[in-house]
């Protein structure tokens, strides 16, 4: 599933050392899925997933808008050409100063999930849009973001309430429900919790104007996922199904399903090895590993796909770790990975689907390793 392209530019410039290489055509092809597929829905690109600016300034040229976290991703997306009024601050733990920043330059649309929050956005960024974020059980995500985010609905129905008393436009509601989410109903209950929220703030003279109906939209690793068509087709169905002839505005924010399977990982066999000479599970060293880039394998939650230049020779299950002096930088230990038997020290292997969560996630220096490079093509 890694391009031609990918490979070509690989074959052809010989990089040296680990390195990550993203294919812009794929990058297009993703937006463009999404847009057919929630054709009514707004698209907030996901900075976190990999803020390359190539990558923003495609996105910020087919009308992407950009969920931020952070002032300086927020100066990113401006800096690929995006605009303040195309950009969400849709974290929900921010400095009152930073809330101030992000007003200077524009922003007009925060998140929040707490009271305390609200008075922050309320004195640093006055008169903007808020939209709060509801707990959601993150079930069938697997790499769910459990309770640090959100606040359960009826808390909600109380912070927009109170961001409409300080003078702020309480603007909607917002959910993740959970990061690459395989099942395709997983939207349905978060959408009727929304459709409580607006109700209720309806009794009060509030009235709500948009879901934000957050990321969780896979990419491929080992087990083949459902198209995005079919993601746009349940969600569009649990619209209907909450919200009838009255479907509020729509945002959706990928990050993993906008650039995960546009991205190639180049890694090197560094040692092969046993712990014993009755082992038979053996130790495959890479040169990346939890701190060069390769985070999401912590707990075992995402398993990449490896291809090796031995693929189809016999396999056998091995241990997969990094090459820093850190224990912790053991990729698959728990479930072992299948590699070819004939596996050797020198080997490249491509790590696949590793366009998203790597690059950000890559240490300084760590042993020192320099971080992740990139290259965008
Ligand atoms: C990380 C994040 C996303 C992107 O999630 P994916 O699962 O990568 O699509 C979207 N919205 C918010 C608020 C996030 O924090």
């Amino acid at each position: 599933m890694t391009t031609a392209r990918i490979l070509d530019f690989l074959r052809t410039r010989r990089p040296d050392g680990p390195c990550l290489v993203v294919d812009l055509d794929v990058v297009r092809d993703n937006f463009l899925s999404f847009r057919k597929a929630l054709p009514d829905s707004s698209i907030y690109y996901a900075v976190k997933a990999n803020p390359a600016p190539e990558i923003l300034r495609l996105l910020a040229s087919l009308g992407s808008s950009f969920d931020c976290a952070s002032v300086a991703e927020i100066e990113m997306a401006l800096k690929a050409g995006g605009s303040a009024d195309r950009v969400s601050y849709g974290n929900t733990i921010k400095k009152e100063r930073d809330i101030a920043r992000a007003h200077a330059l524009g922003v007009s649309m925060f998140a929040v999930d707490s009271h305390e929050e609200v008075e922050k956005i309320a004195r640093a960024a006055p008169g903007a849009r808020v939209f709060c974020r509801v707990l959601t059980d993150g079930e069938g995500a697997e790499w769910p973001l459990s309770r640090k985010f959100g606040c359960v609905p009826q808390m909600a129905v109380d912070v927009l309430v109170y961001a409409h008393q300080l003078g702020l436009v309480s603007h909607g509601v917002s959910f993740h429900v959970g990061s690459q989410m395989t099942k395709l109903d997983a939207w349905d209950s978060a959408l009727a919790d929304a459709r409580r929220v607006f109700d209720k703030l309806a009794q009060q003279g509030i009235h709500l104007k948009m879901v934000n109906m957050g990321g969780g939209f896979p990419t491929r690793y080992l087990k083949d996922i459902p198209t995005a068509q079919a993601y746009g087709q349940a969600i569009f169905a649990s619209l209907r199904k909450h919200f009838g002839n009255h479907i509020p505005e729509t945002i959706i924010e990928p990050g993993r399903g906008m650039v995960g399977n546009a991205g190639a990982i180049k890694a090197e066999v560094v040692l092969v090895s046993r712990k014993s000479d009755e082992d038979d599970v053996r130790w495959v060293f890479l040169d990346i590993g939890k701190f060069g880039g390769l985070a999401e394998t912590m707990d075992e939650a995402i398993r990449y796909s490896i291809v090796t230049p031995r693929d189809g020779d016999a396999v056998e299950p091995c241990v997969l770790a990094g090459p820093t002096c850190d224990s912790a930088d053991v990729l698959y230990e728990k479930t072992p990975y299948p590699m070819p038997v004939s596996l050797t020290i020198g080997d490249e292997v491509l790590i696949e689907g590793t366009g998203a969560y790597t690059t950000t996630y890559s240490a300084v220096a760590f042993n020192g390793f320099e971080p992740l490079r990139s290259y965008v093509i």
